[in-house]
């Protein structure tokens, strides 16, 4: 799932903590409900998750990306190549090609 090389600039490093500041923002919003409800319910408290995705976003936006690495769109490889299943060990892989 993540074998590609990661960047590690400014940028791609901020863009990539979204997933986990949401996870957690929902965590302690949930948290909030459990222990105190009412004014702390979860319909009230949801608009954080926007605040935080808002400010990820902001904050990625506005990083340098010095030594960016655009690793997002590798060389696609023909549907029938032997290269795109390399996860399966038992593949003969046929015509590797460029044989040393
Ligand atoms: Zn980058």
């Amino acid at each position: 799932m993540s074998n590609r090389t990661r960047c590690a600039c400014r940028r791609c490093t901020i863009r990539s903590l979204m997933g986990p500041a949401v996870i957690i923002t929902v965590g302690v919003l949930f948290l909030l409900d459990q222990m105190r409800g009412g004014y702390f319910s979860f319909g009230n408290t949801f608009p954080v998750i926007l605040i935080v995705i808002g400010t990820v976003s902001l904050a990625s936006t506005l990083a340098p990306m010095d030594g960016h690495i655009d690793s997002s769109y590798p060389p696609v490889p023909p549907p029938s190549a032997p290269g795109a299943e390399q996860n399966l060990p038992q593949s003969p892989l046929p015509g590797q090609g460029q044989g040393q």
